[in-house]
């Protein structure tokens, strides 16, 4: 529908980046990245019109991107069609636009676009080698200059090499060298970092990339004290592990992956110290606030869990240490722990105790004769404990055991 629109429109369509790359390696991609050689922004309300949905538009970056109510999201581009007029009898150039939008893309295999348009359909646009490089399992860059010009495409290229199994080429390691010993990394943002390392940790595998990472010297780039030490990988492996199985078994409450991997990648920093790492990566005032706190929690709790025995101890009490936790902050005590038993009661607590309800309220205690007041939240924290502890299941004993 889109090639129709653009061949009405008397523009030229393509489809381009990770969506192409990803038809060429067999993998599902949703995310339709779309470049129109006209005015992006006039397509995308047409094509908005036509198939239903809404468009937020940049004019300023000539973008576009049309919701389609099903949800699909598609993205538009502009890229603008440029003549050159050249002196004497010499004739005016049409360049040829789409080359210009690919080549300011970071690798080769992102620099793909196939045409849509009605009657050129799924011709392949590839003017710099993707499709090869893709045969040969490579992540390059397009110039020599594109480290220097962004470096996140280190982090880019290794997020990438790991994630499709690659290799990145020689030359672009050369690249990628010459850009940590210029200390390029410094100059970034650490907004810009904290994005990209949010991205790692968003994949399949982070730890293969933090490993990458360290193994070119990127960890002590971003700060020294996030260089990877060996109980580090040893948790990051474990958190992987935990994570992987958190996430075919449950899908509520979601886990933030960074802040679950961010707690790995900085166990045993000092508490007078993680700032500089928060500071680093540009840290909000609340989100360095709430890490500093979940970090605390966690302390907390594994001091707690340390005396806890099964058999011997009570379920409420283990409900009690991890009741106040976010999520990465249970899973991490998970990864952390190496009795099997405090896992396999963790994984209780996350499988049924967090839901335990019981049956009686407020309401209930008024109606039995107990008056209204503080003592109702100390009443009903007593009767969960009771019920967490199989002392009180049904309905009859809590009403029995408040009065
Ligand atoms: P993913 O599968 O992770 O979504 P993607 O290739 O779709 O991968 P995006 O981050 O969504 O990646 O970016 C879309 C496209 O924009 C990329 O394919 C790439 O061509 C281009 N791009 C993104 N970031 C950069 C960058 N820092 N420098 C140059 N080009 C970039």
């Amino acid at each position: 529908e889109a090639g129709e629109l653009g061949t009405d429109m008397g523009w030229e369509v393509y489809a381009v980046g990770g969506f192409v790359r990803d038809i060429l390696l067999g993998r599902p991609n949703l995310d339709l990245d779309l470049v129109v050689e006209g005015d992006g922004i006039a397509f995308a309300r047409r094509f908005a019109a036509k198939l239903g949905g809404r468009v937020k538009a940049h004019s300023k970056f000539k973008t576009a991107v049309v919701i389609l109510d099903d949800g699909q999201r598609v993205d538009v581009a502009t890229a603008r069609l440029e003549y050159y007029e050249y002196p004497a009898a010499l004739p005016t150039v049409e360049l040829s636009s789409i080359k210009m939008d690919l080549y300011r893309r970071d690798f080769t295999v992102n620099a793909l676009a196939l045409r849509i348009n009605p009657g050129r359909y799924g011709q392949l646009v590839d003017f710099f080698g993707a499709e090869r490089d893709i045969r040969n399992k490579t992540i390059r860059v397009l110039h020599s200059l594109s480290f220097v010009e962004d470096p996140t495409r280190i982090l880019r290229a290794i997020r990438f090499e790991r994630r499709f199994d690659f290799q990145i080429g020689g030359q672009t390691m050369r690249l990628i060298k010459n850009a940590l010993s210029l200390k390029l990394f410094s100059k970034l943002s650490g907004t810009r970092v904290m994005h990209e390392l949010q991205l790692i940790m968003n994949e399949e595998d982070p730890l293969a990339c933090l490993l990458r990472m360290q193994e070119l010297g990127i960890m002590e780039a971003i700060h020294p004290l996030l260089s990877l030490d060996k109980e580090r990988v040893q948790i990051l492996t474990e958190l992987v592990k935990v994570h992987n199985w958190y996430k075919l078994l449950y899908l509520e409450p979601p886990v933030v992956p960074w802040k679950l991997y961010l707690l790995g990648m900085t166990m045993g920093i000092k508490r007078d110290q993680i700032d500089q790492v928060t500071g680093r990566l540009h840290f909000t005032r609340r989100e360095e606030r709430d890490f500093f706190q979940l970090r605390d929690q966690i302390g907390e709790a594994l001091m707690k869990l340390m005396g806890w025995k099964e058999g011997r101890s009570r379920l409420s009490r283990l409900y009690k240490i991890l009741h106040p936790l976010p999520v990465e902050g249970i899973l991490f005590l998970m990864a952390r722990s190496r009795k099997e038993y405090i896992r396999r009661n963790i994984s209780q607590y996350l499988a049924r105790l967090q839901y335990v309800e019981i049956e009686v309220n407020g309401k209930d205690l008024k109606n039995i004769g107990i008056e209204p007041g503080p003592i109702y939240a100390i009443i009903l924290d007593k009767l969960m404990t009771a019920k967490i502890d199989g002392r009180a299941e049904t309905r009859h004993e809590q009403l029995n055991l408040a009065k």
